[in-house]
């Protein structure tokens, strides 16, 4: 084979030009690749594997192809293959744009899958995956949500906001769980994130009727989404004010047709009766309803797409006492009427004791004590759990309360303490508590905590030795509302 300098020259001015084509391909393909933007957000290996190492990785492959294409001509006959003759032949290899490009999508797919692998392990290494249980709607397992840092000349991963990290609990179909909390623990995002509003998960799973959430394509999550709805807290700043009330409920009834077109009028007014409107309401627009004649066009925004499953976030902490009331019943009328399970996430404890059958108690982004209201209100075992309800008001003015006073600030979940989360605070702490993370156990039939004190507690629920904790003896307040804020009582706690 004959090559001269002009060959070689024009070769490589072609080669420079593909390889500039070939390299913006590639980073087409790390911008739009799902498992790409997953793995650069979960953490500094996958971003430096995606953005950095991978390229280097495949002009290595490329130069590689020289060897390769010299044996060959050695296999050939050819007695003598000089370095030339190799570099216009690998040049060769990347002139066929079409052909390189298809080779290189399928090794970033072997590569970031097995890495996507790799780290998906090292992230989960507490998870063990559940089977579907046909009694349950939801099941959350070890459900986590990080929210990286961005930090550095390059902008890469430096921490995590851990805002949700090893939640796990079942929800059985016609059900309500209340979920309490402070304010920060978490509670929102385990909401948006068992719908995946907030983009993907960081770990764990998610089955609703027995299907992983995150495992479905566009369409059948555009499918789901009627069966899964969402109430926010604030229901002025959740409702469009440009739209009249009949198209705010009305426009997501159109685009998943949920009924034929002859019958949608009639559709929308049987929603809006069930839910306290009125057929005139129709043509009226936000700002000229009260607060809870707007959260009651939230719930029949919802209701009208016919869901299953309902994540009420806070739906009452931005109304009045007595609406309060009208509109919790409201939701249990739904519920009873529909079949409607319910994730209601609440900082009132009075109101989650009303409307929730099981209830769960998050503290710094994992779930700390978790079991049926009735257990966990006349019996709470973990002690973050005892010092939120030991600050629910009494309304008798002559009780005395036993205020359980926790020392210390809440830690930040971009640095949570090692071994159990709560720690720094607990009255109880013991030395294997500032190391050992306890984990989740069942200590009376469906009542569950993650503590160590109750480590031996194997069958029967045993009575736990603790360490005295700090109690402060105060008269109940005489005019403060029969209602308990745990945002307030942390102020207290
Ligand atoms: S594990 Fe230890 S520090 Fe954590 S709540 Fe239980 S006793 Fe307190």
């Amino acid at each position: 084979m004959k090559i001269n300098k002009r060959s070689i020259v024009v070769s490589v001015l072609l080669s420079l030009f593909t390889l500039g084509i070939y390299q913006l391909y590639w980073y087409y393909l790390l911008v739009k690749s799902e498992r790409a933007i997953e793995l650069r957000k979960n953490s500094f290996v996958g971003e430096l594997l995606c953005l950095y190492l991978v390229p280097f990785y495949n002009v290595y492959w490329w130069f590689t192809r020289g060897k390769i294409v010299k044996e060959k001509l050695l296999s050939a006959g050819q007695s003598n293959v000089t370095s030339n003759e190799v570099l216009f032949l690998v040049l060769g290899i990347f002139r066929l744009d079409i052909v390189s490009m298809a080779i290189m999508q399928s090794d970033f797919n072997a590569i970031s899958s097995d890495a996507y692998y790799k780290i998906r392990k090292e992230l989960d290494d507490d998870f063990t995956p559940v089977e579907p249980d046909p009694q349950y709607i939801l099941q959350v397992n070890a459900l986590k949500k990080y929210f990286p840092i961005k930090g550095g000349f390059f902008s890469r991963t430096v921490g995590n906001v851990k805002a949700v990290d090893g939640v796990t609990f079942n929800l059985k179909r016609g059900t309500t769980m209340g979920l309490v909390g402070e304010s920060g623990c978490g509670k929102t995002t385990a909401g948006r994130t068992i719908l995946r509003l907030s983009g993907e998960k960081t770990g764990g799973q998610v089955l609703f009727n027995g299907q992983e959430v995150y495992d479905l394509n566009r369409k059948e999550m555009r499918d789901l989404r009627t069966k899964m709805q969402i109430i926010f807290q604030d229901p002025f700043s959740s409702l469009s004010p440009r739209l009249p009330v009949s198209e705010i409920i009305g426009e997501a009834v159109r685009e998943h047709k949920i009924v034929p077109k002859e019958e949608y009028n009639d559709y929308i007014d049987k929603v809006m009766d069930n839910c306290g409107l009125q057929p005139f309401h129709k043509d009226r627009y936000p700002h000229e309803f009260s607060g809870g004649q707007r959260q009651r066009i939230c719930i029949a925004r919802a209701l009208a797409l016919n869901p299953e499953f309902i994540v009420c976030d806070e739906p009452v902490s931005a109304l009045d006492v007595s609406i309060q009331a009208q509109i919790i019943n409201l939701l249990k009328e739904l519920q009873e009427k529909y079949q409607l399970t319910y994730l209601f996430i609440s900082h009132d404890l009075s109101v989650v004791e009303h409307i929730s059958d099981t209830v769960g108690v998050m503290y710094l982004g994992s779930l700390v004590e978790y079991g049926a209201t009735e257990d966990i209100f006349k019996n709470p075992l973990h002690p973050y759990t005892k010092a939120l309800f030991s600050a629910i008001p009494v309304p008798d003015p002559t009780a005395k309360m036993n205020r359980i006073v926790l020392e210390g600030s809440i830690p930040s979940p971009a640095n949570p303490p090692a071994g159990c989360k709560f720690h720094t605070r607990c009255a109880n702490c013991m030395e294997r508590c500032k190391h050992e993370a306890p984990i989740q156990r069942e200590i009376e039939p469906g009542h569950y905590v993650v503590c160590h004190l109750y480590d031996d507690v194997k069958e029967e629920s045993a009575p736990v030795k603790e360490k005295p904790v700090t109690v402060k003896e105060e008269p109940a307040p005489v005019n403060e509302e029969p209602k308990t804020d745990v945002e307030e009582a942390e102020g207290t706690v």
